[in-house]
Protein backbone atom coordinates (compact mmCIF):
# COMPACT_ATOMS: atom_id res chain seq x y z
CA UNK A 1 0.00 0.00 0.00
CA UNK A 2 1.27 3.68 -0.78
CA UNK A 3 1.34 5.70 2.24
CA UNK A 4 0.10 9.48 1.94
CA UNK A 5 3.71 10.77 2.06
CA UNK A 6 4.64 8.49 -1.01
CA UNK A 7 1.50 9.99 -2.88
CA UNK A 8 2.67 13.26 -1.60
CA UNK A 9 6.55 12.90 -2.88
CA UNK A 10 5.14 10.73 -6.39
CA UNK A 11 3.04 13.66 -6.96
CA UNK A 12 5.45 16.65 -6.12
CA UNK A 13 8.12 14.47 -8.47
CA UNK A 14 5.32 14.24 -11.07
CA UNK A 15 4.76 17.98 -10.98
CA UNK A 16 8.76 18.69 -11.44
CA UNK A 17 9.30 16.43 -14.28
CA UNK A 18 5.44 17.37 -16.44
CA UNK A 19 5.69 21.18 -15.54
CA UNK A 20 8.63 23.34 -16.23
CA UNK A 21 9.77 24.47 -12.87
CA UNK A 22 11.00 28.39 -13.27
CA UNK A 23 14.74 28.00 -12.77
CA UNK A 24 16.99 31.80 -11.59
CA UNK A 25 20.84 31.01 -11.34
CA UNK A 26 22.27 32.93 -9.30
CA UNK A 27 26.09 33.50 -9.67
CA UNK A 28 28.92 35.65 -8.82
CA UNK A 29 32.54 35.01 -7.68
CA UNK A 30 33.38 33.42 -4.04
CA UNK A 31 32.36 35.87 -1.37
CA UNK A 32 30.16 38.11 -3.28
CA UNK A 33 27.33 37.48 -1.66
CA UNK A 34 25.05 34.83 -3.35
CA UNK A 35 23.67 33.27 0.02
CA UNK A 36 22.91 36.46 1.53
CA UNK A 37 21.10 37.78 -1.10
CA UNK A 38 19.38 34.31 -1.85
CA UNK A 39 17.69 33.73 1.47
CA UNK A 40 16.78 37.87 0.94
CA UNK A 41 14.58 37.09 -2.11
CA UNK A 42 13.33 33.82 -0.39
CA UNK A 43 11.83 36.02 1.88
CA UNK A 44 10.77 38.44 -0.24
CA UNK A 45 9.11 36.29 -3.59
CA UNK A 46 8.80 32.68 -2.47
CA UNK A 47 11.41 30.73 -4.27
CA UNK A 48 13.42 27.97 -2.59
CA UNK A 49 16.73 28.27 -2.45
CA UNK A 50 19.09 25.80 -3.47
CA UNK A 51 22.98 26.18 -2.95
CA UNK A 52 25.00 23.54 -4.75
CA UNK A 53 27.85 23.97 -2.27
CA UNK A 54 25.79 23.60 0.45
CA UNK A 55 24.53 20.72 -1.16
CA UNK A 56 27.46 18.99 -1.75
CA UNK A 57 28.74 19.83 2.04
CA UNK A 58 25.77 17.96 3.27
CA UNK A 59 26.83 15.00 0.94
CA UNK A 60 30.34 15.28 2.61
CA UNK A 61 28.60 15.13 6.02
CA UNK A 62 25.85 12.39 5.06
CA UNK A 63 28.65 10.27 4.56
CA UNK A 64 27.91 9.35 0.73
CA UNK A 65 30.24 7.16 -1.03
CA UNK A 66 30.97 10.11 -2.97
CA UNK A 67 32.03 11.98 0.32
CA UNK A 68 35.37 11.75 -0.04
CA UNK A 69 36.09 12.85 -3.47
CA UNK A 70 34.18 16.07 -3.20
CA UNK A 71 35.47 16.99 -0.08
CA UNK A 72 38.85 16.94 -1.55
CA UNK A 73 37.53 18.88 -4.90
CA UNK A 74 35.83 21.66 -2.33
CA UNK A 75 39.48 21.63 -0.92
CA UNK A 76 41.47 22.45 -3.83
CA UNK A 77 38.38 24.89 -5.23
CA UNK A 78 38.16 22.33 -7.82
CA UNK A 79 34.86 21.74 -10.24
CA UNK A 80 32.41 18.50 -8.86
CA UNK A 81 31.48 16.82 -11.65
CA UNK A 82 28.31 17.79 -13.06
CA UNK A 83 26.54 14.22 -12.74
CA UNK A 84 27.08 14.43 -9.11
CA UNK A 85 26.00 18.34 -8.93
CA UNK A 86 22.70 17.73 -10.93
CA UNK A 87 21.87 14.80 -9.33
CA UNK A 88 21.70 16.54 -5.86
CA UNK A 89 19.99 19.70 -7.48
CA UNK A 90 17.32 17.25 -9.08
CA UNK A 91 16.30 15.58 -5.79
CA UNK A 92 16.23 19.37 -3.74
CA UNK A 93 13.80 20.16 -6.54
CA UNK A 94 11.84 16.91 -6.36
CA UNK A 95 11.55 17.52 -2.61
CA UNK A 96 10.88 21.18 -2.00
CA UNK A 97 7.11 21.17 -3.31
CA UNK A 98 8.41 24.69 -4.81
CA UNK A 99 8.16 24.97 -8.51
CA UNK A 100 10.46 28.69 -8.17
CA UNK A 101 14.39 27.82 -7.33
CA UNK A 102 17.34 29.98 -7.12
CA UNK A 103 20.14 27.72 -7.89
CA UNK A 104 23.26 29.19 -6.26
CA UNK A 105 26.61 28.85 -7.38
CA UNK A 106 25.79 26.30 -10.06
CA UNK A 107 26.97 26.01 -12.93
CA UNK A 108 30.18 26.41 -12.56
CA UNK A 109 31.49 25.95 -15.80
CA UNK A 110 30.27 25.29 -19.67
CA UNK A 111 30.25 21.64 -19.24
CA UNK A 112 27.88 22.04 -15.75
CA UNK A 113 25.28 24.29 -17.86
CA UNK A 114 25.26 22.57 -20.54
CA UNK A 115 25.07 18.91 -18.61
CA UNK A 116 21.84 20.67 -16.25
CA UNK A 117 20.44 21.69 -19.52
CA UNK A 118 20.49 18.24 -21.32
CA UNK A 119 19.57 16.31 -17.95
CA UNK A 120 16.78 18.43 -16.68
CA UNK A 121 15.64 20.41 -20.37
CA UNK A 122 15.06 23.58 -17.75
CA UNK A 123 16.77 26.69 -19.22
CA UNK A 124 17.00 29.56 -16.58
CA UNK A 125 14.40 32.62 -16.61
CA UNK A 126 17.40 34.45 -15.99
CA UNK A 127 20.67 34.80 -14.64
CA UNK A 128 21.46 36.82 -11.30
CA UNK A 129 25.24 37.76 -11.61
CA UNK A 130 26.52 39.42 -8.25
CA UNK A 131 29.56 41.73 -9.32
CA UNK A 132 32.49 42.00 -7.28
CA UNK A 133 35.90 42.79 -7.07
CA UNK A 134 38.25 40.52 -5.86
CA UNK A 135 39.65 42.53 -3.58
CA UNK A 136 36.63 43.08 -1.64
CA UNK A 137 35.45 38.58 -2.29
CA UNK A 138 39.00 37.83 -0.51
CA UNK A 139 38.35 40.48 2.30
CA UNK A 140 34.37 38.61 3.10
CA UNK A 141 36.23 35.21 2.59
CA UNK A 142 38.78 35.88 5.35
CA UNK A 143 36.52 37.26 7.65
CA UNK A 144 33.37 35.02 7.49
CA UNK A 145 34.60 32.67 10.15
CA UNK A 146 31.93 30.03 8.80
CA UNK A 147 34.65 27.17 9.54
CA UNK A 148 34.50 26.94 5.83
CA UNK A 149 38.01 24.60 4.75
CA UNK A 150 38.51 26.54 2.10
CA UNK A 151 38.42 29.92 2.99
CA UNK A 152 41.82 29.65 3.68
CA UNK A 153 43.88 32.60 1.59
CA UNK A 154 45.98 29.29 -0.80
CA UNK A 155 42.19 27.78 -2.04
CA UNK A 156 40.76 31.64 -1.88
CA UNK A 157 43.31 31.50 -4.72
CA UNK A 158 42.42 28.64 -6.70
CA UNK A 159 38.75 29.52 -6.37
CA UNK A 160 39.25 32.96 -8.05
CA UNK A 161 41.25 31.40 -10.64
CA UNK A 162 38.81 28.73 -11.09
CA UNK A 163 35.92 31.47 -11.33
CA UNK A 164 37.83 33.86 -14.15
CA UNK A 165 38.85 30.75 -16.40
CA UNK A 166 35.81 28.59 -16.26
CA UNK A 167 33.08 30.80 -14.78
CA UNK A 168 32.89 33.48 -16.29
CA UNK A 169 32.53 32.10 -20.02
CA UNK A 170 29.07 30.72 -18.20
CA UNK A 171 27.79 34.39 -17.47
CA UNK A 172 29.52 35.25 -21.12
CA UNK A 173 27.15 32.24 -22.60
CA UNK A 174 23.84 33.69 -20.93
CA UNK A 175 25.18 37.65 -21.77
CA UNK A 176 24.77 36.35 -25.21
CA UNK A 177 21.26 36.09 -25.24
CA UNK A 178 20.55 38.95 -22.97
CA UNK A 179 19.66 36.76 -19.58
CA UNK A 180 22.00 38.10 -17.06
CA UNK A 181 21.24 41.10 -14.94
CA UNK A 182 24.37 42.42 -13.27
CA UNK A 183 23.88 43.66 -10.04
CA UNK A 184 26.96 45.93 -8.20
CA UNK A 185 27.53 43.41 -5.32
CA UNK A 186 30.20 45.47 -3.44
CA UNK A 187 27.53 47.72 -1.58
CA UNK A 188 26.71 46.43 1.64
CA UNK A 189 23.80 43.95 1.94
CA UNK A 190 21.26 46.36 2.30
CA UNK A 191 21.80 48.18 -0.62
CA UNK A 192 22.97 45.30 -2.87
CA UNK A 193 19.27 43.93 -2.28
CA UNK A 194 17.65 47.09 -3.36
CA UNK A 195 19.12 46.44 -6.88
CA UNK A 196 17.85 42.89 -6.60
CA UNK A 197 14.64 43.65 -5.30
CA UNK A 198 14.39 45.80 -8.77
CA UNK A 199 15.46 43.18 -10.89
CA UNK A 200 12.51 40.54 -9.22
CA UNK A 201 9.74 42.84 -9.71
CA UNK A 202 10.52 44.11 -12.69
CA UNK A 203 7.69 43.96 -15.77
CA UNK A 204 9.88 41.78 -17.57
CA UNK A 205 10.52 39.56 -14.78
CA UNK A 206 6.89 39.20 -13.90
CA UNK A 207 5.73 36.42 -15.39
CA UNK A 208 8.47 34.66 -13.87
N1 LIG B 1 31.21 23.35 -5.95
C1 LIG B 1 31.18 22.59 -7.11
N2 LIG B 1 30.10 22.66 -7.93
C2 LIG B 1 29.04 23.46 -7.66
C3 LIG B 1 29.06 24.26 -6.50
C4 LIG B 1 30.17 24.18 -5.67
O1 LIG B 1 32.11 21.86 -7.39
O2 LIG B 1 28.10 23.47 -8.46
C5 LIG B 1 32.37 23.25 -5.06
C6 LIG B 1 33.61 23.99 -5.56
O3 LIG B 1 34.75 23.28 -5.15
C7 LIG B 1 33.50 25.32 -4.84
C8 LIG B 1 32.96 24.88 -3.48
O4 LIG B 1 32.07 23.81 -3.79
O5 LIG B 1 34.74 26.00 -4.73
C9 LIG B 1 32.22 25.94 -2.69
O6 LIG B 1 31.15 26.45 -3.44
P1 LIG B 1 30.14 27.56 -2.85
O7 LIG B 1 29.21 27.94 -3.93
O8 LIG B 1 29.60 27.09 -1.58
O9 LIG B 1 31.10 28.78 -2.49
P2 LIG B 1 31.59 30.05 -3.27
O10 LIG B 1 32.91 29.67 -3.88
O11 LIG B 1 30.60 30.46 -4.30
O12 LIG B 1 31.74 31.04 -2.18
MG1 LIG C 1 27.65 30.27 -1.04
Amino acid sequence: METVLEAATKEANGTVAEKKPTVVFVLGGPGSGKGTQCANIVQHFGYTHLSAGDLLRAEIKSGSENGTMIQNMIKEGKIVPSEVTIKLLQRAMAESGNDKFLIDGFPRNEENRAAFEDVTKIEPAFVLFFDCSEEEMERRLLSRNQGREDDNIETIRKRFKVFLESSLPVIEHYNSREKVRKIDAASPVEEVFESVKVVFTSKDEKAV
